[in-house]
């Protein structure tokens, strides 16, 4: 590791072209590159495929001392290895599958190691403290850092030994990266790895050149093969269970003579790595795995990501999506669902302990705005990452083809109204008793029934109201606290002074009743 008594961006700019053969930094890679070199501790918050690798691997050279990077994933761990190993960079992973962990020890004290992989749990380990303490470090990196908060969708209980592991050395820099992370998620993130506020770097999240269509399911077979007879070149098909991945695979080899491969953990861990360099090396294959797949895969010619059934979260959604068009060309993004997939959901937060169902529920909400816009598909995608994004886009399924709706512009500010009168705590079960006038214990106890807004919609337009409630938050009029109250959010104003109208999507009748009847 060279010594340097002041790092600066043209050293880094120097050293980027020697050891990774790039001519420049690529979006909010220079932020937070700044920062780190200048020893700040810092948040960087970057879409996936955004290189979020080489702004903990660049400082790792060139500052003096050892990198350590906390990473959830062994495999991921072993990629990056050989990826950093590939550029020159001294690189060792310390995990429960390396035999040569002594020799990695004895590299580490002797300061001939630019990166160390370890694995959160190593953190609450005395014997890894003494060790980070027998030699110089450069900097804590702490990759997928949104596994530290239960507001994130992947909480990891090792991640909050790391906060007391980096305390122990408070002189060294910290670097959290994540590709999803809500407002809420970064405010945790900040506060449990203790990275000052300031210290955020937000990258922007658009990707223009992915085309988002979303639709109801309805044969995902026949759908999917459609998609691939309009779309040559590599495509990833999501399904939610190892059986429709292998159902779907089967399927899709027969009915359109391009290969098909499946991926999930059940298969035969050769035959899975087999397909997965198989799909890497083709320039047609279309894998049908489930979400295991793509993380740490670098495949910049991906045409096109089929979700067969809803993602987990709009961040899932996100991250899986973003697995296509790396490269800048045109590719697509196509979402099936069925109104089964958000019961299935729904069923399964009953089941989940208390303390999370809030955040999941949330989650579900937000995805299910998504899913039931009527406007612009990458407008609630890039205000859901906290952006002010243009309120249409050009190259989504609704900007190109505007679904038919129902003006609820009058619904809308009832709703609203009722959410603030009753002092935006109020889910919406409770919203719609106090609006149709239906004075249960609750209502009354409240004081709920003497409000102005109470009985105010008529029955009729009772069944709006759940559409209505997921198009706001959607649009950003509302938004649901951690308690699941509906409270009025930026867009809310505009709406309730009349200077701006809201539509809503209407299924067609006769799909609701086959819906109802359950899909494939
Ligand atoms: P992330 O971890 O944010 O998903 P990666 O670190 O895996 O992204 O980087 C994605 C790809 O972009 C990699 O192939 C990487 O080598 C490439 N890359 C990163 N930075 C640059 C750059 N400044 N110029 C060109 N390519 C870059
Ligand atoms: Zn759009």
């Amino acid at each position: 590791t060279a010594s340097l008594a002041s790092p600066n961006l043209d050293n880094a700019r120097e050293e980027l072209r020697r050891i990774f053969g790039y001519e420049s930094f690529r979006g909010a890679q220079e932020d937070v590159l700044a920062r780190v070199l200048g020893g700040e501790s810092t948040l960087a918050v970057m879409p996936t495929g955004a290189g979020k690798s080489l702004t903990y691997q660049l400082p790792a050279v060139m500052l003096e001392g050892t990198c350590i990077v906390i990473s959830p994933l062994i495999a991921l761990m072993h990629d990056q290895l050989r990826s950093a190993r590939a550029n020159g960079i001294r690189a060792a992973t310390l995990t429960s599958v390396d035999a040569d962990w002594r020799e990695t020890m004895d590299a580490f004290r002797a300061g001939d190691l630019d990166l160390l992989y370890v694995a959160p749990e190593r953190a609450s380990q005395p014997g890894f403290r003494d060790l980070l303490k027998s030699a110089p470090l450069a900097l804590f990196a702490v990759d997928e850092a949104h596994c530290v908060s239960e507001w994130g969708h992947d909480f990891r209980p090792d991640y909050r030994q790391l906060r007391p592991l980096m305390d122990a050395f408070a002189h060294v820099p910290r670097l959290a990266l994540t590709a999803t992370a809500d407002a809420h998620t970064r405010a945790d993130i900040l506060t449990q790895l203790g990275v000052p506020e300031d210290g955020l770097v937000l990258a922007g999240f658009d990707r223009p050149n992915i085309r988002y269509e979303i639709g109801q399911r309805t044969n995902a077979a026949k759908q999917v093969a459609e998609l691939m007879a309009a779309t040559p070149g590599p495509g990833i098909v999501y399904a939610p269970t190892r059986a429709r991945v292998e159902k779907l695979a089967q399927q899709l080899g027969e009915q359109t003579g391009r290969p098909v491969r499946p991926y999930h953990a059940g298969l035969d861990p050769q035959v899975r790595s087999e397909n997965q360099a198989a799909f890497v090396a083709s320039e047609d294959m279309v894998i049908v795995a489930t979400v295991a797949f793509g993380m740490g895969i670098d495949k910049p010619d991906v045409r096109f990501v089929a979700h067969a059934g809803i993602p987990k979260s709009i961040e899932g959604y996100y991250q899986e999506t973003g697995r296509a068009g790396r490269d800048g060309d045109p590719a697509r993004a196509v979402m099936l669902w069925g109104a089964g997939d958000f019961a299935t959901a729904r069923q399964r937060l009953g089941e989940m302990e208390n303390a999370r169902q809030a955040g999941e529920r949330a989650r579900l909400d937000a995805l299910a705005g998504l899913v039931e816009t009527p406007g612009c598909r990458r407008a609630v995608l890039l205000r859901h990452f906290g952006e002010d994004p243009p309120q249409i886009c050009g190259n989504c399924d609704n900007c190109l083809n505007p679904p038919k709706v129902a003006d609820a512009t009058e619904l809308a500010r009832k709703l609203l109204s009722a959410a603030y009168r009753t002092g935006q705590s109020y889910g919406l079960g409770h919203l719609a008793k106090v609006l149709t006038g239906d004075a249960d214990e609750r209502v009354r106890q409240r004081g709920h029934d003497d409000l102005s807004v109470f009985g105010i919609v008529a029955e009729e337009d009772a069944p709006l109201l759940k559409p209505l409630a997921r198009a706001l938050q959607a649009q950003g009029a509302l938004v649901a606290n951690a308690h699941g109250g509906l409270e009025l959010a930026g867009e809310a104003r505009a709406i309730l002074t009349g200077e701006r109208e809201v539509e809503i999507v209407l299924p067609p009748k006769r799909e609701r009743r086959r819906k109802s009847r359950g899909d494939q």
